[in-house]
């Protein structure tokens, strides 16, 4: 079973792949995962890549369909995968289809007001990563970690600037693949408003879907 996961930034998709990774026995892959393993090194490709990611804007779609061909060459791919971050253009999901058939298509949705307040806020610590929201999770001390005494920032990609940037650009560009894979008959659509507090239901219905069950 090949399978994508198409929603905005924030609407907790990363949390549901995780998910519906082990329960389907499905290889979770996560073209925002590798592309910021790439950003660490510091050769000119890896640089370029961490500059584009850091203003939330797109890499290049020869480029990223290169990674992700060569990342669905390997053994564990055989059975069917989870798609997280890819396509996000219509001209990457026409190069999917060249490169492997797709099975079903889950669109979560959000309201931008949602996304915009969930993004919104994050903290992370320098020393140990730990995550931290200045509203619903925040440190006991201001600026502090709570694990390491680290000290809290917000990452380039979370200013406020780059999150509306970021949702900008899925409104623009990722947006239309609704549109598009509702026309190939493979989507599915699943309310996510309500995020990682009905968490369980939103899994629910997209294991649901995904069988095939009403
Ligand atoms: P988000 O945090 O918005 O869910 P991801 O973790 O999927 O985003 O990706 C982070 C960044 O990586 C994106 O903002 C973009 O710069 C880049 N990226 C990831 N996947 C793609 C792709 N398929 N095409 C172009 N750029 C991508």
């Amino acid at each position: 079973m090949n399978i994508i996961l198409l929603g905005p930034p924030g609407v907790g998709k990363g949390t549901y792949a995780e998910i519906l990774k082990e329960k389907l026995e499905l290889p979770h892959i996560s073209t925002g995962d590798i592309l910021r393993e790439m950003a660490k090194e510091e050769t000119e490709e890896g640089k370029n890549i961490k500059e584009i990611m850091d203003k939330g804007n797109l890499i290049p779609d020869e480029l990223i369909t290169e990674i992700l061909k060569k990342r669905l060459k390997k053994e564990d791919c055989k059975n069917g995968f989870i798609l997280d971050g890819y396509p996000r253009t219509i001209p990457q999901a026409e190069s999917l289809k060249k490169i492997i058939k797709m099975d079903k298509v889950i669109d979560y949705a959000a309201k931008d007001e949602i996304i915009l307040q969930r993004l919104g806020g994050r903290l992370t610590c320098r020393s140990c990563g730990a995550i931290f929201h200045a509203k619903n999770s925040p440190p006991k001390k201001n600026g502090i970690c709570d694990n390491c005494g680290g000290e809290l920032y917000t990452r380039e990609d979370q200013t406020d600037e780059a999150i509306k940037e970021r949702l900008k650009v899925y409104r623009n560009q990722t947006e239309p693949l609704i549109e598009y894979y509702q026309k190939e008959e493979l989507l599915i659509e699943i309310d996510a408003n309500a995020g990682l507090d009905q968490v369980d239901k939103i899994i629910g219905e997209s294991l649901d879907a995904i069988e095939g069950e009403e």
